[in-house]
């Protein structure tokens, strides 16, 4: 049997006993009996949540007595486990699992094998559909196909009969009380308006279908609207013609002429479902296999093709409107469990001042998108679609990692100071836009923003900074479909060179492998990786795999034709690395000059130091570098043993401890001695307090985030770096454990500006 005919025969009974004028009770024992049957299971039982706990409402093959009396709390036993984790369980052995709990009155001592499923209702389990067996098996993969197939058939019956609790069927347990909301900074900035769903939701009224083939061609029609809106937004896509904004409505593309998707669909209305039914089953499914994906590439990709699903259901349905669509009538925050970068591309700019997203990561397509935008946003807000209201106020703090909700008139005071106060800030940082980094003694610091994408480069005429210290190259390897080719990396490339004119940028080669892994990319052994911070990556895996760099090194050399390139290589470790490195691309440039096209009129290269190996090594390298850039993100977490991205270090060393400036004071000393111009480009040098600290260690040249260089500038700008350099040399020689302390003190006697 397949798992199409398995659920078409279940579906065609169950769909006598839903028109059949009896009640929601009799209904249910029928289900489990019909169930029962067809999968020749010995026991099938439908358990709902009613008053927060599981109870068991139907049974074939149980004890009756235990209907209405067999009751789990979530998380508790097999069917507790099913409703909190909103996944099937499939156990030939069910005692075995740590989760089994004994229910004396139910009789299932006689039982070994056991699987279920979950019954979903606006991605929330409602109930648990349950079957067991005697003997002990596996439940195959068609069987439990069907059960799922069956449980989302059941979920509309039951909510039609109000058979589960009310907050859960309306979706919300609401708090009308003003909330605070923590989540994590996505796209900078503060934003107030009223709450808009980006999704009011389809409401699929009918599950089992009457005519199949009428089904099958309306899913047909809805596939083609589709696609001509995909085809439209890419011609029409605001975001120019190229770059990345590109290449994600490319994805959209991909997915929205997959057809291994419409395959599955096809397949879901071939078991009985309605077209609504059927696309929202496949949804289902792929929202369950997503939470099995810890690639955060692969499951941003996910997004992608759930956000398209969406779109379809909506077409289908004739429910047609997202907020986007029906127009934001005033100042609106997005609220949105995951939001597609085309559906955020939707929304009229000036009206969206926010968006709050349940999910959502740093390298997400949309996040990317609403970047470029100018708009803010907080993901990883748990719950918020449950929380908020349509048209409650919502202030959106994303500096702070803090969304408000309903926010009380102390809040609303709060907000609206700093508000005020940031766009003060901003006007003044704004007007020294034209005004040199110089130390009250004289010295020019060049500042410098990092940048990755083509629309960073913009930040260079707002901010006014003195170029680009640390392009990072993979940004545009992680964004795409697809490894982008040689042409279009040059193109890129080309575009920043333009628009930057004659100031400088710093293009470091790509830094991927670790935990920036391509979907795309085999990468061999790579996803088996333990600590992939230290494993294969950066130039480790370029030199490795040197077609990589050799496409790169073209694309970069002859992009700069006429203009002097500037080079650098991420995670150097050892002073050969370097040299191989420069190898590669001095042998693309001989080859590049032999077919007499254009070079360029000079290549500076350098290097990253982020592994504090290469340290020892600086005076066998200093010599063959035109520049050093110091990568303080990588430095600290190898000098302290500490991974960066761990939530429970993030706060325990501090950037301005002794350690790291009396290393970095030795290698600025022997930069010094060797006349090698060094700079910081990691996220240290962003942050005034640790940009004076450098300052103060002999560091001339900064590359930090483009809204860092106002607060910087007139921090540079009221500094006197040689007096700081002889009170940090003092402090350090004795081995002071509180600079922090010191520094803060310090710039506040001096009159350092520290914003
Ligand atoms: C660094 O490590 O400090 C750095 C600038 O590189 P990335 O953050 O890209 O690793
Ligand atoms: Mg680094």
């Amino acid at each position: 049997m397949t798992a199409t005919s398995a659920a078409r025969e279940i579906l065609t009974r169950l769909h006598d006993v839903m028109a059949a004028r009896t009640n929601a009770q009799a209904k249910l024992n029928q289900v489990v009996n019909i169930i029962g049957e067809a999968l020749s299971s010995e026991v099938c039982s439908i358990y709902l949540l009613r008053d927060g706990l599981l109870e068991l409402y139907a049974t074939r093959g149980l004890k009756q007595e235990a209907v209405h009396v067999t009751r789990l709390a979530l998380g508790e036993g097999l069917v507790g486990h099913i409703a909190q984790e909103v996944k099937t369980l499939n156990l030939d052995e069910a005692t075995s699992h740590p989760d089994f709990a004994y229910k004396p009155e139910t009789g299932e001592e006689l039982y070994h094998s056991f699987a279920g499923v979950p019954i979903v209702r606006r991605e929330r389990a409602v109930g648990v559909l349950a079957v067991q067996h005697a003997e002990p098996r596996r439940y195959d993969e068609v069987e439990i196909e069907a059960l799922q197939t069956v449980a989302m058939v059941l979920a509309e019956l039951i909510a039609g009969a109000e058979l589960i609790d009310e907050a859960v069927r309306g979706g919300s347990a609401r708090d009308a009380g003003p909330v605070r909301l923590a989540g994590l900074k996505l796209v900078e900035g503060m934003g107030r308006g009223h709450a808009v769903f980006h999704q009011p939701r389809v409401h699929i009224e009918h599950t089992v279908a009457e005519d199949t083939e009428a089904e099958r061609q309306r899913v047909y029609a809805a596939f083609r609207q589709m696609r001509e809106q995909i085809e439209r937004m890419t011609s029409q896509a605001e975001f120019g013609t190229a770059g990345e904004h590109q290449d994600v409505l490319e994805t959209y593309k991909m997915f929205a002429y997959d057809e291994g998707w419409s395959r599955r669909i096809n397949e879901a209305i071939d078991s009985g479902l309605t077209a609504e039914a059927a696309i929202e089953r496949v949804q289902q499914r792929t929202r369950m296999r997503m939470r099995e994906i810890s690639d955060p590439l692969l499951a941003d990709r996910m997004h992608d093709l759930e956000d398209l699903s969406n779109r379809l259901l909506r077409i289908v349905s004739g429910q047609l409107g997202t907020a986007a669509q029906m127009g934001l009538r005033q100042d609106s925050i997005l609220v949105a469990r995951n939001l597609g970068p085309a559906e955020l591309l939707e929304y009229d700019r000036r009206r969206l001042k926010g968006v709050v997203l349940e999910e959502g990561s740093l390298t997400a397509h949309v996040t990317i998108v609403a970047r470029a935008m100018g708009v803010p946003v907080l993901g990883r807000v748990r719950d918020i679609r449950q929380v908020v209201q349509e048209g409650d106020l919502i202030l959106l703090d994303s500096a702070q990692d803090t969304v408000f909700v309903r926010p009380t008139s102390p809040m609303e005071e709060a907000f609206d100071a700093k508000l005020v106060l940031g766009q003060k800030r901003r006007a003044e940082f704004a007007a020294m836009r034209d005004l040199p980094p110089v130390t009250v003694d004289g010295r020019r610091i060049t500042l410098m923003v990092n940048a990755g994408l083509r629309d960073d480069v913009a930040a260079l005429d707002i901010t006014g900074a003195d170029g680009i210290g640390l392009f990072r190259t993979e940004f545009q390897f992680l964004v795409s479909a697809t490894l982008p080719q040689r042409e279009r990396q040059q193109r890129l490339y080309r575009d920043v060179l333009d628009a930057a004119g004659d100031r400088p940028v710093i293009f470091r080669t790509v830094d991927i492998g670790g935990d920036k892994t391509l979907p795309y990319m085999n990468q061999g052994d790579l996803a088996e990786e333990e600590n992939p911070a230290m494993g294969w990556r950066a130039i480790r895996l370029a030199l490795d795999r040197d077609a990589l760099m050799k496409a790169q090194a073209r694309a970069l050399i002859e992009a700069a034709a006429g203009r002097v390139l500037y080079v650098m290589f991420p995670m150097v470790s050892e002073p050969w690395e370097f040299d191989a490195a420069q190898a590669l691309f001095e042998t693309q440039r001989r080859w590049i000059a032999d077919r007499n096209r254009l070079l360029p009129t000079a290549i500076r290269y350098g290097t990253m130091l982020e592994v504090p190996a290469l340290a020892e090594m600086l005076d066998v390298l200093l010599p063959r570098l035109d520049f050093l850039s110091i990568g303080t993100n990588d430095l600290t977490q190898f000098l302290f043993a500490a991974d960066r991205s761990h939530p429970k270090l993030a706060e325990r060393f501090d950037w301005l401890s002794p350690a790291i400036l009396r290393f970095l004071s030795r290698v600025t000393n022997t930069t010094d001695k060797a006349g090698i111009p060094v700079g910081v480009c990691g996220e240290m040098g962003g942050r005034s307090l640790e940009a004076m600290a450098l300052v103060g260690l002999g560091i001339e040249r900064l590359s930090i985030t483009p809204a860092a260089i106002g607060p910087v500038k007139a921090m540079i700008r009221t500094l006197d770096a040689a007096k700081l350099r002889a009170a940090m040399a003092g402090w350090l020689a004795e081995g002071a454990h509180d600079m922090r302390d010191r520094l803060t003190t310090w710039a506040d006697a001096e009159g350092v500006t520290i914003g």
